[in-house]
């Protein structure tokens, strides 16, 4: 049998009093949901926690859903590659924001007045090189950019993703040092090197006629680099060679296409993909569809609903979740397939933040139980039962028997 795997990014919650004391998903109108359940086996997921985490993050949860938990890299990699950056051993990648600061170093704004045109000044930081060490730096979308490391004289000198970021996440505070993390050579070079291009970049960007331009008209100007999230890159096994599987992604977020990429999945174009609440639903659930035709095994990723939920927007949660609902409908048909429909983790609203609550999880198109609804409420009496989410690729390999 071929898989699909949809992931509902932040799909599970917690029950709502507005919503009469019910999560989004339980209170969403999801007629083809439940078709699916009352069709299908249900059952719920404990989250995967690496052991420096509180909560899990979008990267880590699917890291482990897909089983390569001893593979993780790190946010920045999977950010670089998502945006169509090519990385080798070695290379280490940081996450950007464009931010504004004073004179001494306080951030005024963490993202520099949400700045949307950032390519003139990325190009004046297109050529930086420091002590053998080549800056690499891309727009990924807004404020955000992404920073790869590349050592051009390896054995020389190794870099380390064992760097603290700079971005103490709230504005009027001044920035933080870029420190080593542990002793080692490695990271103290890397974090001073890095410190030493963050204060050349911002020389360069004080300066930019962008910026100038941005503070005549009572802009903020985007004069310096906020990074975080560094990570290493590492050759991680392919699906093909861990699990024998063709595999492809439809997906719209960065992350997720950088996820899919570095664990050897094709990347399939969809027109109107945006990773946002516009996203064009009805075409990914489409192409995914004709991808199985090609491949054994699809990854879709939707992510608005994780967004609504950052926001407390549990209307736009469940409504979303309606919308995905209407546009599931044409995956129904598939034959000889099992469609498997689950999150990377819960977003719970009211903490407008990623939680602990366990993820829901449906599988259609082999056997079924008794759950006849798709939520939270009913999968905890699904056969499927509550399983750890590093054991999900083991147990829907052994029901499509691969
Ligand atoms: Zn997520
Ligand atoms: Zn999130």
């Amino acid at each position: 049998m071929k898989i699909l795997l949809v992931i509902i990014d932040g799909l599970g919650d917690r029950p709502i009093a507005k919503l009469g004391d019910r999560t989004p998903l339980d209170a969403a109108k999801t007629p083809n949901l439940d078709y699916m359940a009352k069709q299908g086996v249900c059952g719920l997921i404990t989250p995967f926690l690496f052991s420096q985490e509180k909560e899990p993050t979008s990267e880590g949860a699917h890291i482990a859903l897909f089983g390569y938990q001893n593979y993780f890299l790190g946010r920045g990699p999977y950010e670089a590659v998502g945006a169509g950056m090519k990385m080798n051993a070695g290379d280490v990648a940081l996450r950007v924001n464009f931010a504004t600061v004073d004179k001494n170093f306080k951030i005024i704004d963490r993202r520099a007045g949400r700045i949307e045109k950032t390519q003139p000044l990325i190009k004046a930081l297109s050529k930086i090189k420091i002590k053998g060490v080549k800056f690499l730096i891309k727009r990924s979308f807004g404020h955000r950019a992404v920073l790869l490391l590349k050592c051009l004289r390896l054995n020389l000198k190794q870099l380390s993703s064992g760097i603290s970021d700079n971005d103490s996440h709230k504005n009027k505070v001044k920035i933080k040092k870029i420190i080593p993390l542990n002793q080692s050579r490695e990271a103290k070079f890397t974090a001073d090197v890095l410190s030493e291009y963050l204060a050349r970049v911002h020389h360069i960007l004080k300066d930019h006629f962008l910026n100038r331009k941005r503070e005549k008209q009572g802009l903020l100007p985007a004069n310096y680099l906020l990074v975080r999230g560094a990570g290493k890159f590492k050759k991680t096994p392919s699906f093909k060679e861990r699990y024998n599987l063709s595999a492809a992604c439809v997906a719209g977020g960065g992350l997720y296409k950088g996820v899919a990429k570095i664990l050897g999945m094709d990347l399939i174009k969809v027109k109107g993909a945006t990773g946002m609440a516009d996203t064009n639903l009805k075409a990914k659930f489409r192409v995914a569809k004709n991808a199985l035709r090609k491949y054994n095994f699809v990854f879709l990723h939707i992510k608005a609903t994780d967004t609504f939920a950052h926001d407390n927007d549990f209307i736009g949660k469940k409504k979303f979740i309606e919308k995905i609902d209407k546009n599931i409908k044409s995956i129904l048909c598939l034959k000889n397939a099992l469609i498997v429909i689950t999150a990377d983790h819960s977003t719970c609203c009211n903490m407008k933040a990623h939680c602990l609550e366990p993820i829901p999880i449906l599988i259609f198109g082999d056997g079924k139980d008794n759950v006849s609804q798709f939520s939270e409420r009913t999968c905890a009496k699904g056969n499927f039962k509550k399983i750890k989410q590093t054991d999900l690729m083991p147990k829907i390999l052994k029901l499509a028997k691969i």
